[in-house]
């Protein structure tokens, strides 16, 4: 098979799961109304597939702060940091995460994706080890490949298998870097983090905390599942990004040992990027002060979590192990969890389908994620709509 025929091979794949004319990756958004609605084809739907949790996205103070960081720097930086200049957001950016966090110091990357891979192939390399979750985000496994480093994987949320992989490693443990996230995207469950720092002290490994979903979701202040179990002190580096509860584009790294500056002279998803736009900076600056002080936000936010969760799991539905702003749904079969979404846009409700085998141990889910500006009016009709499809499509078919 040459290369162009192994495309087409992957494409008659995709084609025998999804049935013709049903795109339902990619979908074409064709006009975006607000943080909970938008146009798909003819139709207005509410929006339940972005993560958008905390309804920033079209704040008036981080539109205005984009519009003022493009009249005053221009449309892009044109170039890396570290070859063409670094902007005095970009700095200030860091600072300020640093300052969230209480942390010493902070790394921008230009994007979530490349704040996992910079950090983890900046810290680990060849004979060293990383041991990370098998739910991990795909950022993490290519992160985990581009270091050349061992990887061994530890069933999901699992601390006994953990444990046994760690006693496994003997003396490499000191080499070890523990990777694991604050909230997984797929089923929305949070890590066992206590558990995971009394391990990761006793072997004497190094830890990293990826908070991409979990940032402006947990803890008084938002800082994640880090603030919300008080175990800042003993993470050594917290990942996340800016695209999801700070609506932005790029991702950081935050930690207390200031040795971390040094990626920035050999992490090569740092060095050999162009650093993020400034309005795209701007807006995450805007938006963090707005998610520090987002009390009633993530109030609202886990209000409408809990309402939804609640009552998806009252239908009958399989959810993951805990509510939480990322709720999905397990069913059985790609066929079944096509059904189910396509009936929810028909019913004009846009969740995401995640289908073998980007879902964990081939699992097909519908993936909702709940944001603190959906209305109780709003989660109450999308929890009707499941209710009715679970009639239709599972119960009856
Ligand atoms: N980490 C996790 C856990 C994620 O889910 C994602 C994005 N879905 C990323 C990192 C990457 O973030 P970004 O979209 O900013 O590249």
């Amino acid at each position: 098979m040459n290369l162009l025929e192994k495309l087409d091979a992957a494409a008659a794949a995709r084609k025998a799961m999804l049935p013709e004319g049903i795109g339902a990756f990619g979908v074409p958004i064709e006009e975006v109304y607000s943080a909970t609605e938008a146009r798909i084809g003819d139709r207005r739907v509410l929006l339940l597939g972005t993560n958008n949790y905390l309804g920033l996205s079209f704040s008036p103070k981080c539109i205005q702060a984009a519009h003022d960081a493009l009249d005053a720097e221009g449309t892009g930086t044109t170039g890396s940091r570290m070859a063409n200049g670094s902007y005095y957001g970009h700095r200030a950016l860091e600072q300020e995460f640093a300052d969230f966090y209480g942390y010493c110091a902070g790394i921008v990357f230009t994007t979530g994706y490349q704040a996992n891979l910079g950090t983890i192939s900046g810290l680990v390399g060849r004979g060293d080890t990383v041991l990370i979750d098998s739910d991990s985000h795909a950022s993490i496994y290519d992160g985990c490949i581009l270091s050349g480093a061992e990887i061994i994987r530890f069933k999901h949320n699992d601390i006994a298998d953990m444990g046994k992989r760690l006693r496994r490693l003997g003396e490499r443990t000191e080499n070890t870097l523990i990777i694991v996230e604050g909230i997984y995207s797929m089923l929305g469950d949070q890590a066992p983090l206590t558990e995971i720092v009394n391990l990761k002290n006793r072997y004497n490994c190094t830890l990293l905390l990826d908070e991409a979903h979990s940032l402006g979701v947990l803890g008084e202040t938002g800082q994640g599942l880090v603030e919300k179990t008080g175990l800042q002190k003993e993470v050594d580096f917290i990942t996340g990004t800016f695209s999801k509860s700070l609506c932005s584009i790029g991702g950081f790294c935050v930690s207390n040992h200031p040795q971390l500056d040094q990626l920035r002279y050999i992490s090569h998803p740092y060095i050999f990027t162009a650093s993020p736009s400034p309005a795209t900076i701007a807006s995450a600056r805007a938006a963090l002060v707005l998610l520090r002080e987002g009390k009633d936000l993530r109030k609202q936010l886990w209000l409408n979590s809990t309402q939804l969760y609640a009552h998806l799991k009252k239908t009958g539905y399989k959810l993951g192990p805990e509510p939480g702003p990322v709720i999905a749904a397990v069913l059985d079969s790609p066929k079944q969890a096509l059904r189910i979404w396509q009936g929810l846009l028909e019913n004009n409700i846009y969740v995401n389908l995640i289908l073998p085998p980007a879902a964990p141990e081939g699992k097909s889910l519908i993936r909702c994620s709940v944001n603190a500006a959906h209305t109780t009016e709003q989660i109450t009709y999308v929890g009707d709509t499941f209710a009715k499809l679970y009639q239709q499509q599972i119960l009856n078919s």
